[in-house]
This record gives structure tokens, C-alpha cells and sequence, in this order.
């Protein structure tokens, strides 16, 4: 039972871990685009290091950009076999690889048209990827994987289970002959969201999980929505815009549906709210397709034929145009746009118009990198650079971190404590944040081990000393800009 990952291995982007199982068969779980800073992007652009072709199948965990964003690449280089899934992750993919391969030629056109003016247009790269590569790949998902049930795929039988992180989100228990493996994919954080809890796992002999917030225990519940509605409160009494940094999937639904659930109690002042995110409008729809998934009250009242994701004073803003002349909009109002990390998408003309404003407040629910826009700002930046424009941050920024849709440290000690003592191997997680959690595994007698980046491992072996692989060095300097959140 040998892995080695091309990506998620010391980071938490890029999720792409290749199986090898007896008698050579091979698995890709995830295959996930990386996303940060450009350093980090230039790692989607190295070729596939094992043969594309030779693979028996590729299976998704879930439909986020970071595990299936480099999919239509996996097509370029020449896979035409299935791509398994749950049926939401195989609509939601769609949607995402779409927005991805307009953004990155919306990306490559304007990089060009500045390139030209300086004579330097032969140094702009092209797109990872185009639409029609989203096509070609669209064709391969096979949405035949559902909760608690054992499909058998290249002879080794998978069975895939709830994991309670964002719509269609599954983990996977792997049965063959060199023993019982459980891959977490992304795990949900049993407080928050509109997702049910993960179901136990079973004994498993090793588990791959993610660790995105292993070194933490999210806020509670409760306490999340008293923080948000006062921010909203406080941000109504400012009077100016307020705007609301949203990722496409999960997020948007639980900001509408909290919304939505604070003016209805009258706890926050009706005022208009505008989803200018073509993405989210059509996520959302998604969730209406598939609301059974849902925790109950959202299941029952989009049974009852009720829209618990819109706030009565909602907007769908559909057109760019639309989104423009949002700018001139006199009065309060919520805006929630894209990108969630604020790095491109509709959110950066809203940023730009609004940030130097002390009337306007940014309240931020999702997960910010360090290098990203939205990082600066959270670590204090008292000026940012936005579309071409120095821009004064002068805006009030509220930092709500429970609204996280990743599990915390007790979510993954609850994951665990079902599993037996199998061989833990920490992925999708900061190098210090997995390393602090190791010993805590040690505590409860399990072995952990970092996996390492691009180095194939025996799951089932005696793993590193420390858990620490040969080579990793750790960051003395916590990471400040960090807000919880995350994908
Ligand atoms: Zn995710």
C-alpha cells in the first residue's frame, strides 16, 4: 500500500495523492489545482510525474478547486478513463473547472494586453487550461459513488462516506489485499454549516487525513452567529457598504442562510443584500437539486418548497455591467462577491471602491493565505495594491473565524477514535501546524507521520522519526494571517 502526492503534502493546496496497490494498480485520489502566491501557482504548470495513461482510475473526495482543479490537465495529458465521484461533487465539479478556465482566460487576455504596451507579450503564459478542456474532462465524471455503498474499481473495493465538509464531500475507505485504508479528503467541522456530521469511520490499517486546523479548536457555534450579527450591527450603524468576501461553495449558502435567519428573528436590520457571484447563484442551485443532503431544518423547509438561501431583500447580480454600477449604489448594503481570499473575481472593484471608505466595513468568514490580498489586509496592511491602485485600508475589518467548514482538532480526534490504531499520515496542513499534532496522536497511541512532498511512502511502514520526513523545515514564526475558514 504505497502513496506518493504531487500535492497537499506540507501544504494545504494542490490535493493530488497517487495510490499504488497490489499487483501495480494505481489510483489518483484528487487532483487538485495549487493556489497562493505565483510561486506555488507554478507548480500546476510542472508535467505529471507517473503515467497519466497507465492509471485505473481517478476518484474525487469532493468538488472544491483545490482537489479537481487540475483535472482538465490530467485530460491534456492524455487520461480518457473514468473520474468517480458522488453525483453533487460531478455538478459542483462542473461548475468550478468552468469558472476556473474563464478566469485563467480572462487571466491570460488582460496579462497580454498589458504585455503588448511593453513589448513583452512572448513572456506571458498561456492558460493552464481552456473551456474546451472542461468539456473533454466534464465527460469523464462518473457520479456512481454513493454514501455507504462498496463499488468495486480496479479490483479494489471503495466505499465512500459521508464527510460532512461542503455538498457531495465524501472520505474513502479502501479495501484490497495489502489492507484497509481510509482517505479523509477534506473533513467537515461538525458545528458549522449546513452539512450533516462526518459518519464514524470503520478500523482502518492507515489513514491519510487532513489537518488543515489540527492545532485548533474552532469557536463555538453559538458564538459565531453573536459575533456576526454584531459585526452586521455594528457595520449597519457605520452606515457605509458592507462587504462580504465569499467562496462559491459552502460558504455563500451559509452566509445567505445566516442572513436570512438574523433578519427573519429580527436580530440584524433588513437591509438589501446583493450575490454578486454568478458562481454562487449556480452552487446554490445545486443545493436546492440535492437539499436531502442537507442538516434538517434546511432539508425541511426546501422540502416545504421555502428558499432558505434567500434573505428577502436579496439581489442576484448577474452581469459584470450590473456588478459596475453597484459602485453608485447610495446606502447601506451587502455585498458578498468572489473570491474569497479577495485575489481576483468581482470582490476587487468593490475593494477598490469602498476599502478607503471608514464608513465601509470588510467582514471577512473564509480562510485567508498570508500572500493573498485578503492576508494583508488581515495582518494589518495599511495600504494595498488593487487592480493597478494603491488603495488606503481604512475600512473596519472584522475577522469571524467560525464559520470554518474544515474540522478542528477535536473533529479529527472524533474521526480517529473509531479507526483502531491504524498509521495516521498527515496531509493538507502547514508543516507546524502538522507537527504539533503529531504528538498528540502519540498521545492517544497512534504513530503520525508528515507526508512528504513527491516521495512515495509505504503506508503500512515504520514511517519517520518524530513523524518528521528527511528535509522538513519548520517555521519558527507563527503564520499571523491566518483567519479561519479555509476550503
Ligand atoms: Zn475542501
Amino acid at each position: 500500500m504505497h502513496m506518493k502526492s504531487f500535492g497537499a503534502a506540507l501544504t494545504v493546496t494542490g490535493s493530488m495523492h497517487l495510490l499504488t496497490l497490489d499487483g501495480g494498480r494505481q489510483l489518483l485520489i484528487d487532483c487538485g489545482l495549487f493556489q497562493g502566491d505565483d510561486e506555488t501557482d507554478a507548480r500546476n504548470r510542472e508535467p505529471f510525474d507517473f503515467d497519466v495513461r497507465g492509471l485505473d482510475g481517478v476518484i474525487l473526495t469532493h468538488a472544491h478547486l483545490d482537489h479537481v482543479g487540475r483535472l482538465p490537465l490530467l485530460v491534456r495529458g492524455g487520461y480518457r478513463g473514468p473520474i468517480h465521484c458522488t453525483p453533487p461533487t460531478a455538478a459542483l465539479a462542473e461548475t468550478v473547472l468552468l469558472d476556473s478556465a474563464r478566469l485563467q482566460e480572462d487571466g491570460y487576455r488582460m496579462d497580454l494586453r498589458h504585455a503588448r504596451r511593453q513589448g513583452r507579450e512572448a513572456e506571458v503564459l498561456p492558460p493552464l487550461y481552456e473551456e474546451a478542456d472542461v468539456h473533454r474532462t466534464v465527460a469523464l465524471l462518473r457520479p456512481d459513488l454513493a454514501f455507504g455503498e462498496t463499488t468495486t474499481i480496479a479490483g479494489v473495493k471503495i466505499t465512500p462516506q459521508r464527510a460532512g465538509h461542503i455538498l457531495g464531500s465524501a472520505y474513502l475507505l479502501l479495501e484490497s489485499a495489502d489492507g484497509r485504508l481510509i482517505m479523509s479528503g477534506d473533513l467537515g467541522n461538525r458545528e458549522s454549516g449546513l452539512q450533516m456530521d462526518f459518519t464514524p469511520p470503520p478500523e482502518a490499517d492507515a489513514v491519510v487525513i487532513e489537518t488543515t486546523y489540527a492545532n485548533r479548536t474552532h469557536r463555538p457555534w453559538t458564538e459565531t452567529l453573536l459575533e456576526f450579527r454584531d459585526a452586521l450591527r455594528g457595520a449597519v450603524r457605520q452606515g457605509g457598504k458592507i462587504l462580504i468576501p465569499t467562496f462559491a461553495i459552502e460558504r455563500a449558502q451559509v452566509i445567505l442562510y445566516t442572513l436570512k435567519d438574523l433578519m427573519d428573528a429580527g436580530e440584524v436590520p433588513r437591509i438589501p443584500v446583493f450575490l454578486d457571484s454568478p458562481m454562487a447563484t449556480r452552487a446554490t442551485n445545486e443545493y436546492f437539486e440535492f437539499g436531502d443532503e442537507l442538516i434538517p431544518p434546511v432539508r425541511d423547509a426546501l422540502r416545504a418548497g421555502e428558499d432558505p438561501f434567500r434573505p428577502s431583500t436579496l439581489h442576484v447580480v448577474p452581469t459584470s455591467a450590473e456588478s459596475q454600477r453597484l459602485n453608485k449604489y447610495d446606502g447601506p448594503a451587502i455585498i458578498m462577491a468572489g473570491n474569497g481570499m479577495m485575489t481576483g473575481g468581482r470582490i476587487q472593484h468593490h475593494l477598490k471602491h469602498h476599502l478607503w471608505n471608514p464608513s465601509t466595513s470588510l467582514i471577512i468568514v473564509s480562510y485567508q493565505s498570508p500572500s493573498s490580498l485578503g492576508g494583508r489586509i488581515v495582518t494589518g496592511a495599511d495600504h494595498v495594491r488593487i487592480m493597478g491602485e494603491d488603495i488606503a485600508v481604512r475600512a473596519h475589518v472584522h475577522t469571524i473565524g467560525g464559520f470554518s467548514a474544515h474540522a478542528d482538532q477535536d473533529d479529527l480526534l472524533a474521526f480517529l477514535a473509531t479507526t483502531g490504531t491504524p498509521h495516521v499520515w498527515l496531509v493538507h496542513g502547514e508543516p507546524e501546524v502538522m507537527d504539533a499534532f503529531v504528538p498528540v496522536l502519540e498521545g492517544r497511541g497512534l504513530k503520525g507521520d508528515l507526508m512528504p512532498d513527491r516521495q512515495d511512502v509505504d503506508l503500512r511502514g515504520p514511517g519517520f522519526p518524530q513523524g518528521r520526513p528527511p528535509g522538513v523545515v519548520l517555521d519558527a514564526a507563527p503564520d499571523a494571517a491566518r483567519a479561519e475558514g479555509g476550503e
